[in-house]
């Protein structure tokens, strides 16, 4: 056993966003983990942001976690980037879209469908963790038309 990191880690954290501001970014995918209290999952989307003169390229972390009381984030997530989330005729609600699970190791779920490439607008602002900056998604701009949802406009108190 050796204690380290990984390159993708390095390269991740050389990559992310490095001011506060609103921006466009475009859905590059899920990157599902379980979170650390392993009860729930976070599904960590690839952020990029587009279209800024300087962080463009950059990501912009977000766990996103999945379970029942943080629906309510997926789905303002999905309306960032236009869409609804599905909903069958029981009403109950999925994220668009179909996801291959090879296993119960959410490091192995791979998702397909209409997020894939979408673009959306947040907002982020400075903080501090564990004695470091960083950067955490306060709002997500919602682009669904016609949508008459109250959206948080401070996902960090909420989280
Ligand atoms: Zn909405």
């Amino acid at each position: 056993m050796k204690m380290g990191v990984s390159k993708q880690e390095l390269d991740d954290a050389k990559n992310r966003v490095t001011k506060g501001g609103t921006y466009t970014v475009s859905f590059q995918g899920f990157f599902p983990k379980k979170a650390k209290n392993g009860s729930s999952v976070n599904l960590n989307p690839r952020l990029v942001i587009i279209g800024d003169p300087e962080q463009n390229g950059k990501e912009v972390p977000y766990s996103l976690n999945f379970q029942t009381s943080t629906w309510f984030m997926v789905e303002n997530f999905i309306h960032m980037f236009g869409l609804k989330a599905d909903e069958d005729g029981q009403g109950n609600k999925s994220i668009p879209g179909d996801w291959i699970q090879p296993s119960e190791d959410p490091t192995t779920w791979k998702y397909t469908g209409p997020l894939q490439g979408r673009t959306g607008k947040l907002e982020v602002v400075p903080g501090t963790y564990n004695g470091k900056e960083v950067f955490n998604v306060k709002q997500m701009l919602c682009a669904l038309p016609g949508c008459t949802e109250k959206h948080s406009d401070n996902l960090i108190k909420a989280a």
